[in-house]
């Protein structure tokens, strides 16, 4: 079976105005031939205005969160049909910001990849293990612990990545060695094909955690490393378009 087709997305968090736009714009002129899909996430109210500036170029627009139900009296919230309709094309749920700031568990998470699927959107499903919980030697149990309950059977069938993000590797500048990405995205795989099948092998699963320029080649040459989710070093095209360079 040939390798997936590598997912590089950048996560913008709550960074960037309107002026911000150029960036996208030069990420979309600068990316040239690659092998890999590439997304930008930016704030939801961002998304409108990006989506019509990269229209026609490869370059894909998505969101960063979406919530489990349609519509409603959620105060704040925004549903994956809203995130559709303004042109985003996929989410990322479950991030660990978003699991650790507002509580959100693996059956929530779950819920919400239901919800954006049925609004046509691909899920970026984030997964990893506190610093803690490493030292505690609990990385593989917690991590392939969140697969099983964040991914639900709905998927099969459809376009999705799961994006192993240690949660002492984000924003911190610290990365995993190689073997130990490895050990993980080797157990994640396992537990995707226990859960999925045999097609679940075409499923990429990205890399985040302080991503960068520097370090964006090995990591993306690592055994079953299928992309990489980047935050920081997608606020500046000239690092993320490297980082795209360096998945081929
Ligand atoms: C992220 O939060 O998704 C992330 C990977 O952040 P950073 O690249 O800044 O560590």
């Amino acid at each position: 079976m040939t390798a997936p087709q590598p997912l590089i997305a950048g996560n913008w968090k709550m960074n960037g105005l309107t002026a911000s736009l150029a960036e996208a714009r030069a990420v979309a002129e600068g990316v040239g031939a690659t092998r890999a899909r590439v997304a930008i996430c930016p704030p939801a109210v961002l998304i409108h205005q990006m989506a019509d500036a990269l229209a026609g170029t490869p370059v894909l627009v998505g969101g960063q969160d979406s919530h489990e139900e349609e519509a409603g009296a959620f105060t704040g919230d925004i549903s994956a049909a809203m995130l559709a309709d303004v042109g985003a094309r996929l989410v990322i749920l479950g991030h660990s910001e978003r699991r650790a700031g507002y509580r959100e568990t693996d059956g929530r998470v779950a819920r919400k990849v239901v919800a954006a699927l049925r609004a046509g959107l691909e899920p970026i499903v984030c997964v990893g293990e506190t610093l803690e919980e490493r030292k505690a030697g609990q990385a593989l149990a917690v991590v392939t612990g969140q697969v099983r309950g964040s991914l639900p059977s709905e998927l099969a069938g459809h376009r999705f990545s799961v994006a192993y993000e240690p949660v002492w590797a984000i924003g911190t500048g610290l990365t995993p060695t190689t073997p130990e990405i490895e050990e993980m995205h080797r157990a994640i795989r396992a537990t995707l094909v226990e859960s999925f099948g045999p097609a679940a092998r075409a499923v990429p699963i990205l890399y985040g955690g302080s991503v960068k320029p520097s370090n964006a080649e090995e990591i993306l040459a690592a055994d079953e490393v299928g992309g990489a989710l980047v935050g920081g070093a997608s606020l500046k095209a000239s690092d993320f378009l490297a980082i795209v360079k360096a998945a081929g």
